[in-house]
């Protein structure tokens, strides 16, 4: 993992090189943000760097010996811990565990807890950093260090720890052997135990700046950029939000389905078909609703497209745009910037689990509004 491959952060990755060129490296480090925004990732780039043999002023080379380990997250000094689970026939240790969690890293360095989860078939067990845990720390960070100047424990959640390894491992964690730096990478700092805590630097990650995101989204996934920008606002600076986005935005047949029904009843201000609508859509999941509204931004901006731009840049299959030709011209888009407000801000109650069909509703009566002609 390299610097350049983590999505925007830019004043994260000069601080952090900054400390490893002026040799102040602090031993034990909290990285701590909202999750989806790149911690883990950075502080794998980070010890990348730190163990790389020919870095950059910017970033490690990619092509010694140790950068080639640690792209395949196999370097001897690289430790990680994460949360497990208490399996039958396995030590719940993150070294039972480790083909998963380096499968995960390559295929995607950005997943969230959720998706550990899944990948660990937990099946609603518990997931947690368990004493054995703190047995092996110790263990492999007494051994010295088999290749680089510098060692590197990561530890993924640290407020997933119990107690009983947290208290294994204060002494370790405040005075560390020497060369060994540990980064502790926290989606919930507040939760993490207190005397960990107070025992690490903080470095608060921030969310991702949103045109940031918008630019790696759409040269990425080849979109347009005001789509990106959109994306990139309702994600709120988070990658692993952003790329649900994208994935929800595929079923774009059902939404238009959808999409067919509550169109024209707002047109025909047909309240009670507004309501059979928002009824029979507060009742899907909310992955699917908000995937629909997102779909509906899109749907609003092509349709000004359509107006005011050439016709060849619009971004619909050719049903949609069928669709959108018929009933184009029974909207008024005047107001266009408040009804991107409006279903902006019916995303964000819904993903705060607000009462989704309330929420469509009351959508739908400020669209009646907005949008007659
Ligand atoms: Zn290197």
């Amino acid at each position: 993992m390299h610097f350049k491959d983590i999505i925007g952060q830019t004043t994260i990755k000069n601080h952090l090189i900054h400390t490893v060129k002026t040799g102040r490296i602090s031993h034990a480090q909290l990285f701590f943000g909202p999750p989806g925004v790149g911690k883990l990732p950075l502080a794998i780039a980070f010890a990348q760097y730190l163990s790389c043999e020919n870095p950059s002023d910017n970033d490690s080379c990619g092509v010694c010996p140790s950068c080639k380990k640690f792209a395949k997250f196999v370097h001897p000094d690289l430790h990680f811990v994460f949360p497990v689970i208490k399996a039958d026939n396995k030590k719940p240790v993150s070294d039972s565990y480790i083909e998963q969690w380096r499968e995960t890293l390559i295929n995607k360095p950005y997943f969230t807890f959720q998706q550990w989860l899944e990948q660990l078939e937990s099946q609603n067990k518990q997931a947690s950093i368990y004493r054995d845990e703190a047995t092996e720390i110790i263990r492999k960070l007494s051994l010295k260090t088999y290749e680089s100047e510098f060692k590197t424990m990561i530890i993924w959640l640290p407020e997933k720890m119990n107690r009983t390894a947290a208290n294994k491992l204060l002494k370790m964690i405040e005075e560390p052997p020497p060369k060994t730096v540990f980064l502790l990478i926290s989606e919930d700092a507040n939760s993490v135990l207190p005397t960990i805590f107070s025992r690490t630097t903080p470095v608060k990650i921030p969310a991702i700046d949103t045109k940031e995101l918008a630019n790696y989204l759409s040269e990425k996934y080849n979109i347009d950029h005001a789509e990106a920008m959109t994306i990139s606002r309702m994600s709120r600076g988070n990658f692993a939000e952003a790329r649900n986005h994208l994935a929800v935005s595929d079923a774009r047949k059902e939404h238009l389905d959808k999409m067919k029904t509550w169109l024209p009843a707002m047109i025909n201000k047909n309240i009670a078909e507004c309501i059979e609508w928002a009824e029979n859509t507060g009742a899907l999941s909310r992955e699917i609703q908000k995937g629909f509204l997102i779909y509906t931004l899109r749907f609003f901006r092509e349709m000004l497209m359509m107006r005011t731009k050439n016709r060849s840049l619009i971004f619909l299959t050719e049903e949609e745009k069928e669709f959108a030709g018929k009933i184009s011209h029974h909207i008024s888009l005047k107001k266009i910037h408040n009804i991107q407000e409006q279903i902006e801000t019916a995303h964000y109650h819904i993903e705060r689990n607000g009462t989704s069909k309330i929420i469509l509703l009351d959508l739908s009566f400020n669209l009646i509004r907005l949008i007659q002609k």
